[in-house]
């Protein structure tokens, strides 16, 4: 079969590649149906990413569909459509016994350090397949925006979340897609918000009075990511969860596919 490598810094070539091997027992064998080409892409063609190895495939932003599992796979099914989570760590290393397998002392970025996904079918492990529910291929959500405003939009939550979060708390950053659009939201396990704030911490300068650990604030971050969402016909919103933790949402509508 064909795939697309990157085999040097600008320069991709169409290559043939031998058919994926068989599942191992906890591995899943899967076809591409989607790849998205971010930042990390264009910086490892342009030779400015000091992680990406050459050559590769490149691709780790996927949708995928499973097509055959290993005897000890138990959450997916072939037919069932994933997201694939591009983080392949050990799995017994120090952080990652602590739940943190980001942080893997041997963590390998799929498509980043090892092939990717600009390739008709690949293997991994399948503990690294996250079901899309019944989202078709076109239904993936895209969201048209201003990306470097809407980055300043969630730098400024999640660092709003770091200054208010405990020492060695986690702090969740998640998304999820329905109804045509996108919620993706920052959680920590801070103090939260005083009740009955309701939207006002989002009000130009005001800054959470009391519970400001130190001065100079983030109202001004809330202000100014509240009127970037709004631009983009979004709703920002806060509110403490059923876990006792303090979660930002940002809703964008999704993109229509054509
Ligand atoms: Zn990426
Ligand atoms: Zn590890």
């Amino acid at each position: 079969m064909k795939a697309i490598r990157l085999e040097k810094p600008g320069h991709y070539a169409k290559v043939q590649i031998d058919e994926p091997q068989k599942p191992a027992e906890d591995e899943a064998l899967v076809r591409v149906l989607r790849v998205g080409i971010c930042g990390t892409d264009v910086s490892g063609f342009l030779n400015k990413m000091p992680f990406y190895s050459y050559p590769h495939i490149p691709g780790h932003e996927l949708g995928v569909e499973v097509l055959e599992t290993g005897a000890g796979v138990t959450h997916v099914k072939p037919g069932q459509r994933c997201a694939v989570e591009p983080y392949l760590n050990c799995q017994t290393c120090r952080a990652c016994k602590a739940g943190r397998g980001n942080c893997c002392e041997t963590l390998k970025v799929l498509g980043v350090m090892t092939d990717g996904g600009l390739r008709p079918r690949f293997v991994l492990p399948a503990r690294k397949l996250h079901p899309a529910g019944d989202l078709a291929p076109e239904d993936l959500p895209l969201v048209d925006g201003d990306a470097q405003r809407l980055q300043q939009v969630f730098v400024n939550l999640i660092a709003n979340a770091s200054k208010f979060a405990p020492e060695s708390s986690v702090i969740r950053v998640g998304a999820s897609a329905a109804d045509k659009r996108v919620t993706a939201w920052v959680e920590d396990e801070g103090p939260g918000i005083p009740d009955g704030s309701d939207g006002s911490i989002f009000e130009r300068f005001r800054r959470g009075a009391d519970l400001e650990p130190e001065p100079g604030g983030l109202g001004l971050g809330l202000w100014i990511s509240k009127s970037i969402v709004d631009r983009h016909g979004g709703e920002i919103s806060a509110a403490r969860t059923s876990e006792g933790r303090t979660r930002f949402s940002v809703t964008l509508p999704a993109e229509q596919a054509e």
